[in-house]
């Protein structure tokens, strides 16, 4: 497989954990990068491929999230079971999530930009799997 370089700025703690991670998996920081950036590429795929996508979003926050239950009614499109749990300091949400891809993405975005929480991604079907999906480039 034939290789592309650039350059890629990325914060010091980052590096040092890539660093962390290289060496306990035994790889070079490039299949490192290489491995979560397809990961990353293939869940994001799902926000930029119309279809009917079925995900879960973990969503963590620093502080009780009474936002998130609001933001689920102004979704009427989408189907949502929601799962909420506590741990420490941590507010913890588990979203099942069903319904158009366009919906879901900006469901998610608005969920990511809330300050002090973090979200995750997973959809729970292969992309390869819709009939008549474009391919995105790069082949993902
Ligand atoms: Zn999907
Ligand atoms: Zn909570």
């Amino acid at each position: 497989m034939s290789k592309r370089r650039f350059g890629v700025s990325i914060s010091r703690g980052l590096a040092e954990s890539l660093d962390v991670v290289a060496e306990a998996l035994g790889l070079d920081r490039s299949s490192v990068v290489e491995l979560a950036l397809r990961g990353l590429l293939e869940d994001y795929t799902h926000h930029v491929v119309p279809h009917s996508c079925v995900a879960l979003i973990a969503h963590i926050c620093d502080r009780e999230l009474v936002e998130v239950t609001a933001m689920i009614g102004g979704y009427e499109e989408l189907k949502i079971t929601q799962l909420h749990s506590h741990t420490g300091e941590k507010c913890i949400q588990i979203l099942l999530v069903a319904g158009p891809s366009r919906v879901i993405a900006d469901f998610f975005s608005k969920l990511a930009k809330l300050k002090g929480c973090k979200a995750r991604y997973m959809p729970l079907h292969d992309l390869s799997s819709i009939p008549g999906r474009e391919q995105p480039p790069g082949g993902v």
